[in-house]
């Protein structure tokens, strides 16, 4: 299935927004109880994952890196970079994630000698974690089949780029009507940040057409070189 540069991108943004998302419930299941001490038939004490300092960090740690992976979701300028630094990052964060419980699990809890049974939270922490890998390794396994853009435009022999009357130029929005989306991410339009298309009228954001024009130097929409 041939598909456009912008859709790709829509589509990493979208998986590494799930990884980031699954990342902060994995975060919260440190609130849970990951092992119960039965210290007699009685008495039980819960010990929750913060208490474990190694993989509280581990797990905070892999939901930043995930987070991470959002932002540069939003900065890639190319889409095989976008790929690989956005699926890699995605991937390290599940990774760390993943490293949390199975060494509270592996190292610390045998450590305590103590009696008692694992809890509902180191199993939701390893459930979490291996959920975030999913959409990171859907991103690395994406395949990149960019279509080529058919120039539309008149035939010149020679090769010579097209008209500069053609030319059209990036305006900043007047308003955006509600319900509004980028032309790119098919994400909704930041009023503050919003240009639009003096040929074809369609918006985007501007980080979004910023880097499509460095690559391209045409409107995604119209196809029409842009001014700078
Ligand atoms: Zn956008
Ligand atoms: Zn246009």
């Amino acid at each position: 299935m041939e598909v456009s540069p912008q859709a790709v991108m829509g589509r990493f943004f979208k998986l590494a927004s799930v990884t980031a998302g699954i990342g902060a419930v994995h975060v919260l299941t440190l609130l849970m109880s990951w092992y119960t001490v039965v210290s007699d038939t009685i008495t039980t004490t819960p010990i929750q994952g913060y208490v474990i300092t190694e993989s509280m960090y581990m797990s905070i740690g892999g939901g930043i890196i995930g987070g991470v992976a959002v932002l540069l979701s939003s900065l890639s300028s190319s889409i095989r970079t976008a790929r690989w630094l956005i699926g890699t990052t995605s991937l390290v964060g599940a990774l760390l994630a993943i490293a949390s419980p199975a060494y509270a699990h592996l190292m610390i809890i045998p450590a305590l000698h103590a009696e008692g049974h694992l809890g509902i939270g180191i199993f939701m922490s390893y459930l979490s974690a291996i959920a975030m890998a999913v959409p990171a390794v859907t991103i690395i396994a994406t395949p990149i089949r960019v279509e080529v853009m058919p120039y539309t435009g008149p035939y010149y022999p020679s090769v010579s780029p097209p008209a500069v009357e053609e030319a059209v130029e990036l305006v900043q929005a007047a308003e955006i009507p509600p319900g509004a989306i980028c032309g790119i991410c098919y994400q909704e339009l930041d009023p503050s940040a919003t240009l639009m298309c003096s040929g074809c009228q369609t918006l985007f954001h501007k980080g979004c057409i910023d880097i499509w024009v460095n690559l391209n130097g045409t409107c995604p929409s119209c196809k029409k070189p842009v001014l700078r």
